[in-house]
């Protein structure tokens, strides 16, 4: 298939790996943080890391939309649909989020609540014209990646008249993200030595909003595609980065990704949406200006505003690590719920649910059961 099979080709994934073998340096290490879930889910399901020598280690970022949505959110949503009675409509991976009290939206649901699991905002759409007598609320959430869609359902709601359709909008924004997790790098917190940039998201956005982080934080980046040979490819660039002292934005991803990203895309949800003031993200806790609500000019179709609810406060599982997995600072492995009571059919929390999650990839793939010996034989 084309952009898939040649971009998942053994003999080709070899000759990288060759390749990255020979020329890192064996007397350094190289930390490199893919951003993306996506490429959290590539490196595991595709053992990339094993391809690796010794000391490249790839870190996995908070580049998950459902893992980095604090507990705080679902519960809102679960209070939307319980004291309003709306129709709560969402994409599948969050209907498993844990909530407080040992809640969730599919917990919730099967009390009786009239939470509806959609595939597009197309199907929110309908499900409003539908039903013109209910209230229907899309839980929006996700990265720029996600954000057009949304902005175009409020249109289209605004153009038809559709007065019983508003959005709970959760989307954020990956740069002031990953400027907190590069503000508090160091000895006190992860790691880095370079940046995997996002996929989806820099197909929206461009390379350019990466350029703070050669300028300000003299780390390298490489936007890489999904496939596993971007992200080998990917690696190679940054260690060749390193290795000559370079630091700059490279871009790996040609194929899909620009430096000024989908100016049509932008101007769409520069007219609907506007940055909030903060915004709590899991594990990286209050962001500035990281996060969109609906624009002035759309508050109306706000499901915040139009409907205020009653919240208590929300309570992490104890124990559970996502908000340190998602800072870098620890390994799905370090949690002690870890495959005991956490697994994916019994999620504790965010990164079990969504198979972008760090969690749910080392679970699936089984990647932490193996040893070098074991390696070797499949080899
Ligand atoms: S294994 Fe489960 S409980 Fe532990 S950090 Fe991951 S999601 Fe949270």
């Amino acid at each position: 298939m084309k952009y898939i099979d040649e971009f998942r080709d053994p003999e080709l994934a070899r000759r990288l790996a060759s390749a990255i073998a020979a020329e890192v340096d064996p007397s350094r290490d190289y930390r490199l943080m893919e951003f993306c879930g996506g490429h959290t889910h590539a490196i595991f399901r595709y053992g990339v890391q094993h391809l690796m020598p010794p000391n490249l280690r790839f870190i996995h970022g908070p580049g998950c939309p459902v893992c980095v949505l604090p507990m705080s959110r679902i519960d809102h949503a679960i209070a939307l649909a319980v004291q309003h009675g709306v129709i709560l409509c969402t994409y599948g991976d969050l209907m498993r989020v844990p909530a407080s009290e040992r809640r969730s939206l599919l917990k919730t649901k099967a009390e009786g609540a009239d939470i509806r699991m959609v595939y597009s905002t197309q199907d929110v759409l309908r499900i409003a014209r539908e039903n013109p007598s209910r209230q229907v609320v899309f839980f929006a959430i996700g990265f720029e990646t996600t954000t057009p869609p949304t902005a175009v359902a409020i249109k289209v709601a605004r153009a038809e008249g559709l007065q019983n359709f508003s959005v709970f909008c959760n989307h954020v924004l990956t740069p002031s993200a990953l400027r907190t997790i590069l503000a508090t790098a160091g000895p006190d917190g992860v790691q880095l030595d370079g940046i995997l940039g996002p996929s989806h998201v820099s197909t929206l956005i461009g390379s350019r909003p990466y350029a703070f982080v050669p300028r300000e934080y003299g780390l390298p980046v490489a936007i890489a595609g999904f496939e596993p040979l971007d992200v080998m490819q990917s690696a190679l660039m940054l260690v060749r980065q390193l290795n000559s002292g370079r630091c700059e934005v490279e871009n790996q991803y040609t194929r899909a990704v620009t430096e000024e990203g989908n100016r049509k895309a932008q101007a769409l949800m520069a007219e609907v949406f506007k940055t909030r003031e903060r915004f709590e993200w899991r594990g990286l806790g209050f962001l500035p200006h990281s996060a969109l609500e609906l624009a002035d000019d759309y508050a109306d179709l706000d499901a915040e505003r139009r409907f205020p609810v009653t919240l208590g406060e929300s309570r992490e599982v104890k124990g559970c690590e996502c908000p340190a997995i998602l800072r870098g600072v620890k390994q799905p492995t370090d949690c002690k719920l870890f495959g005991t009571v956490c697994i994916p059919d019994n999620p504790m929390g965010s990164c079990m649910v969504s198979s972008e999650g760090a969690c749910a990839a080392y679970w699936s793939y089984g990647r932490f059961r193996e040893t070098p010996a074991s390696r070797t034989a499949m080899a």
